[in-house]
């Protein structure tokens, strides 16, 4: 918690608990989480929490690049603390996100494409994930 503390300070962002709980979720967790999870797993430490206090929350960590927002599946948005740059892959049988590694374009490394500066990048791939592919071509 200190260490989140500290990062929190060195990116001006006013440490409370609501956000070194959100924030030391995300780091702990594999996986990409909605809002509503993560709203579900802080009330059970911090009650007082709502919906709207995870959004606008989850919306400052994202401004300060410390929370990426994956929107692979289009009604809905998921959250995951920010590491290395990466694209994401979104089973249409099972539901699940997978982190994918796909080499960075040369316009990536400049952080430039015909002129305009990248700040940011989203890559999402759709499909049947390996255990689902693998359960489908097994004789029915
Ligand atoms: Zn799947
Ligand atoms: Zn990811």
């Amino acid at each position: 918690m200190d260490k989140i503390a500290e990062l929190f300070r060195a990116q001006k962002i006013k440490v409370t608990p609501q956000r070194l709980c959100l924030y030391s979720h995300l780091l702990d967790s594999k996986t990409h989480l909605s809002a509503d999870e993560l709203n579900a797993h802080i009330k059970s430490e911090l009650p007082a929490i709502s919906l709207g206090t995870v959004y606008a929350n989850l919306d400052l960590l994202k401004r300060k690049g410390l929370v990426e927002e994956i929107k692979i599946d289009f009604g809905k948005s998921y959250y995951e603390a920010r590491n290395q740059p990466h694209h994401h892959f979104l089973c249409r049988k099972c539901q699940r996100i997978y982190d994918v590694d796909v080499p960075v374009c040369p316009s990536l490394k400049d952080h430039e494409v015909e002129g305009h500066k990248i700040e940011d990048f989203q890559g999402y791939f759709y499909g049947q994930c390996r255990q689902c592919y693998k359960r489908k071509t097994q004789v029915e």
